[in-house]
């Protein structure tokens, strides 16, 4: 055979293989959103709410959460990564729900659910895990590699800049606070590194915060009002179902006066994340400073390259101790977090 009918032979095979493998993948996908495969039987059409659920309370927009009551059935079909990426999820919590049971830490009560008919909330727990005779509410999340080194305690969770991961000690909160629990535990996983199991005591002022919430988003329902849109954020307002009718005013401006060397400084920093950590840190004092000595890039809304600059700000109580520290009182404060990412993250 000469060389240029082995090569169209070889393209012929690659080509066949390549129509076998996109049929697999056809065929995966149809079965998922079929929900025939295991873990994504659950999938659902959109359907009418009459709760605010535990698991996305502490979602940052209002009125995202009010579009989900009164326009649930305008909400965007879910896509199928993100079909896929809740399969993985079930699959790791029955993993880990597994490996606990087989060394006799067994799960119970998975399903259980919860309900707080005065604020209209509800969820279910992914189960408990039994200390001396007690039983504390468990929630378990796999979560994204990059975000591993950010969510070592309970408070880093609950202040981290993303909110699909801050709410997650929002919900395991909310079923402390409807079980009257005064505490729970939350189990990490996430590709290639062992279980994280951290232990959180009930926050009676994050659940303040969410009840607040809830009261907002159930007088719109009743008035069948929105509230405000939040201010622009790309990586709250780009994956909201409901931004097609919301259609924010996006505020990002893409800039292209940063000087070169700002913009190497950005792209060495995103790269320093997981490295050198003096050289990080000095890097951060210039491109973000603090409140006393802002940086280049501090409380700034940018996209440079594949670099994005994201600013949040928000409010939170914050205790004000007189003299006597037994008579402290809360004031509240804003907060202002910038954040540099590669978008791809
Ligand atoms: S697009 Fe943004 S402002 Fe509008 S509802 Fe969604 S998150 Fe809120």
């Amino acid at each position: 055979m000469s060389q240029v009918e082995v090569a169209v032979e070889e393209r012929q095979l690659l080509s066949r293989l390549q129509n076998f493998s996109t049929q697999i993948e056809s065929s995966l996908d149809s079965a998922c959103v079929k929900g025939e495969l295991p873990f994504t039987e659950e999938r659902r059409e959109p359907s009418e709410r009459y709760h605010n659920y535990a698991s996305d309370l502490h979602h940052p927009c209002n009125r995202h959460l009010t579009y989900s009551w009164l326009n649930f059935d305008q909400r965007r079909p879910m896509s199928l990564d993100l079909l896929w990426r809740i399969k993985e999820g079930r699959e790791v919590e029955a993993r880990v729900k597994r490996d606990l049971g087989s060394l006799g830490f067994e799960i119970f009560k998975s399903g259980k659910s919860f309900n707080w008919p005065e604020y209209k909330i509800k969820g279910k727990i992914d189960g408990t895990l039994s200390l001396e005779r007690i039983e504390y509410p468990v929630e378990v999340k796999s979560v994204h590699p990059n975000y591993w080194n950010t969510t070592r305690t309970v408070e880093e969770i609950k202040n981290h800049p993303r909110f699909w991961i801050n709410k997650i000690t929002s919900q395991l909160n909310l079923y402390l606070l409807m079980g009257g629990i005064p505490a729970g535990f939350l189990i990490l996983a996430t590709f290639g590194k062992r279980l994280r199991i951290l232990s959180m005591l009930i926050d009676y002022e994050l659940g303040e915060y969410d009840i607040q919430k809830a009261e907002i988003i159930n007088k719109h329902v009743e008035a069948k009002t929105l509230p405000e849109r939040i201010s622009y954020d790309s990586t709250v307002c780009e994956m909201c179902d409901f931004n097609h009718i919301c259609q924010p005013v996006k505020t990002t401006e893409l800039i292209t006066e940063v000087s070169l060397e700002d913009e190497a400084d950005l792209i060495k920093y995103c790269d320093l994340k997981d490295g050198a950590v003096a050289e990080f840190n000095e890097l951060q004092k210039k491109l973000l400073g603090d409140k006393k000595k802002p940086g280049i890039f501090r409380e700034k809304d940018l996209l440079i390259g594949d670099i994005g600059v994201y600013t949040k700000r928000y409010t939170k109580n914050q205790k004000k101790c007189p003299k006597d520290c037994s008579l402290f009182t809360y004031e509240e404060i804003e907060v202002v977090s910038t954040s540099i990412e590669r978008i791809a993250e």
